[in-house]
């Protein structure tokens, strides 16, 4: 505690009030139970202790190993295009510091987050434990582009690093009448996408252009045991991926 300045403890409430009033509200984002768990989750607990201003400025921050915790704004956008409600069980890929999955948990969702980064699955825990989120957030380290197969069927799954397509294995563990939100494009720049599952067929709704770090697949194969489905979306392979110009 020495090493850094002493503050007002009433600071980050303060600055929480005026992020969700100044960079949410006032953007057309008026689902109240997203916007009370931005009010909630300190989101100054998420990054290091030394940046808690900056915690609650209007973009994205780093958050080590080249990875970035996102805006406010899009972490309050991407989880009401999930339309969340308490009870359902949510797949987040990229855990990150831990915050998008806090949020998610406050709005009463069961969540299942998987980082392929171990150091930063173990930022997340002691933030996610830190903050009180951590009962309701079951945190994995892998690669998500393979989803979760033994805790799916999942309601929900948000994607928050970008893919040129969301991952099959994403789908194929998505529960009737599910909905996905991904951020999908080139690298660097990505549009976010609602997907609903409609009787079996995937509808997909362009919602915002965004920028998120790439989703980075594990270069080992996965075994091809039994039948593959045809039906799948596109996916390109991660060969295919790094051949491309950024
Ligand atoms: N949701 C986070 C932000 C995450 S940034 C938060 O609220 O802070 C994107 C994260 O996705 C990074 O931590 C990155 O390491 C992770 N990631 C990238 N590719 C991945 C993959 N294939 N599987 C799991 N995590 C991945």
């Amino acid at each position: 505690m020495k090493w850094h300045r002493s503050r007002d403890p009433g600071d980050e409430d303060r600055l929480r009030e005026e992020m969700v009033e100044h960079q949410i509200r006032r953007r057309g984002l008026r689902d109240e139970s997203v916007l009370a768990a931005m009010l909630e989750v300190p989101r100054h607990l998420f990054v290091e202790s030394r940046w808690v201003a900056e915690a609650y400025g209007d973009h994205a921050f780093p958050i080590g190993h080249g990875q970035t915790i996102s805006q406010p704004y899009i972490v309050a956008l991407m989880t009401s295009l999930l339309e969340p409600a308490a009870g359902l069980r949510v797949l987040e890929i990229g855990t990150g510091s831990g915050y998008q999955a806090a949020i998610l948990a406050a709005c009463g969702l069961e969540v299942y987050s998987v980082e392929r980064i171990p150091e930063l699955s173990e930022f997340a825990r002691a933030n996610l434990a830190a903050a009180g989120y951590l009962e309701r957030v079951h945190i994995h380290v892998g690669d998500g582009s393979k989803g979760w197969p033994e805790e799916a069927p999942f309601d929900r799954a948000i994607l928050t690093a970008g893919a040129p397509d969301v991952p099959p294995a994403i789908v194929e563990q998505l529960a009737p009448g599910g909905v996905i939100v991904a951020p999908v494009g080139d690298y660097g720049l990505q549009t976010i996408y609602r997907y609903r599952d409609v009787n079996g067929e995937l509808d997909r709704k362009p919602i915002e252009g965004a920028r998120f770090v790439p989703l980075i697949e594990s270069a080992e194969e996965t075994p091809t045991e039994g039948p593959t489905r045809q039906d799948e979306p596109r996916h390109e392979t991660s060969d295919d991926v790094e051949d491309k110009e950024p």
